[in-house]
């Protein structure tokens, strides 16, 4: 997966999970909670597995545009 699909889908299940929290605010249902509470661990996994530098393999860190990994310098398509 290219680091450009990731952040789309990484962003994507962050506002996913928002929605889902602010419905378990509002409508206090236990299932829309466990649902956000499962949108954020697939965030958190997906960001650990996917959201790496493919020339370095280390994590990117925020879910900013870069150009350039932090850590090796290497140009990124993100
Ligand atoms: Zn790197």
């Amino acid at each position: 997966m290219s680091l450009a699909i990731t952040r789309k889908v990484l962003i994507v299940l962050l506002v996913l999970f928002c929605i889902l929290y602010l419905l378990f605010i509002l409508l206090h249902q236990t299932w829309l909670a466990c649902l956000a509470v499962g949108t954020l661990l697939l965030f958190v996994i997906c960001s650990a597995a996917f959201w790496r530098c493919p020339n370095c393999g280390k994590n990117l860190g925020p879910l900013s545009r870069r150009k350039y990994c932090a850590h090796c310098g290497k140009e990124l398509d993100a």
